[in-house]
């Protein structure tokens, strides 16, 4: 691909294309805000048979739990995401005062004013990830028995992180697996889903590499978090390289959460200690903006075995 050199002026100096804008014709439309799209069939179509291919992966005994788009802010308060990510938390508010102030705000803005600053919080919150509301559904029930309890979860998950990056969304989809047990099952668990996941991504024609990683806690503090998360081996990442090699885009996580949320929620192990808890994530537009990155829009020209394996290949019509 060639790009048009343009005419430099310090003042306007063109904005360098991102990797990934080749797409956004044919996977989205805009809706005025950066990182939330509308998406097109072409794509819908990739996020359910990428769905699909990872519930034909599901162990058996996985319990299956959807989610709707927000949580209960006291839950999530008391997870202690605001001491991890309160940058990235979107919290709902509404007009919550009597009719009076509820039409005050109005006129305000019907005047040409800000409605918004007689908004107040509600008792919800828009979900960051997936997995956040099981563990007190799983604590609600008792002591997880022996070997642990598994759970197949999914949400649409938001994220205050607005960019133009295709792969950076505000709303996106996020699919876990999630195992509530001793430290041995959970560790076990991990490392069974590190080989799926990487077996998943070699079927889809995927390049790869999984990786140490850590969280992007917020502020100083958070960097000491960042620190003592990577000493302890707490999160890997399966990275496709996406925008560049040396910036690779992490599309799966693998997630150990030690004893955390088994403290929180007060879930004890089958041996009487603090349950522990881990979770595998599959970003599904990161994976499914993957999938067109690296094999093109047209899907006919795909290679076979990945379109076998997302069900593309049409059934050869046996005549009899
Ligand atoms: P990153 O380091 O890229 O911000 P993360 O570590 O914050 O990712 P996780 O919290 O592990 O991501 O979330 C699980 C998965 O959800 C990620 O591996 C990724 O595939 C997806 N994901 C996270 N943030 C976004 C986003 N802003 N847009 C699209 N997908 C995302
Ligand atoms: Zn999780
Ligand atoms: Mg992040």
């Amino acid at each position: 691909m060639t790009i048009p050199v343009l005419p430099q002026s310090p003042e306007i100096a063109p904005q360098p294309a991102d990797p990934l804008d080749h797409l956004t014709d044919r996977l989205f439309h805009r809706m005025g805000a950066d990182g939330v799209y509308a998406r097109t069939a072409l794509y819908e179509d990739m996020v359910e048979r990428l769905a699909a291919l990872i519930t034909r992966h599901r162990e058996p005994g996985t319990e299956v739990m959807r989610f709707p788009p927000v949580m209960s802010r006291a839950q999530l308060e008391k997870s202690g995401y605001l001491k991890s990510f309160p940058n990235l938390l979107g919290c709902v508010c509404g007009l919550h005062g009597t009719e009076r102030d509820i039409n005050a705000a109005v006129s305000r803005f019907d005047a040409g004013g800000d409605w918004t600053t007689s908004l107040s919080p509600a008792d919800l919150v828009l979900s960051p990830a997936a997995c956040y509301p099981v563990y007190p559904i799983a604590a609600s029930r008792g002591a997880p028995p022996k070997g642990g309890l598994r759970f197949d979860v999914a949400a649409d998950c938001f994220r205050r992180e607005p960019s133009r990056h295709l792969d950076r969304l505000q709303s996106f989809r996020m699919r876990e697996y999630v195992c509530i047990g001793t430290p041995n099952d959970v560790s076990a668990f991990r490392e069974r889903w590190m080989v799926r996941a990487q077996a998943i991504a070699r079927d889809l024609g995927l390049s790869f590499r999984v990786d140490q990683a850590s969280d992007l806690f917020f502020g100083r503090v958070g960097q000491m978090k960042a620190v003592s998360q990577k000493q302890q081996s707490l999160k890997f990442e399966l990275l496709v390289p996406l925008r560049s090699e040396d910036q690779p885009t992490a599309c799966m996580s693998f997630n150990y959460h030690r004893e955390h949320f088994g403290t929180t929620w007060d879930i004890v192990d089958a041996n009487g200690e603090p349950a522990h808890t881990g979770c595998v994530a599959f970003g599904m537009d990161r994976l499914a903006v993957a999938m067109f990155h690296t094999h093109g829009t047209e899907q006919n020209k795909w290679p076979s075995p990945v379109r076998e394996i997302l069900g593309l290949e049409r059934q050869a019509v046996v005549a009899d």
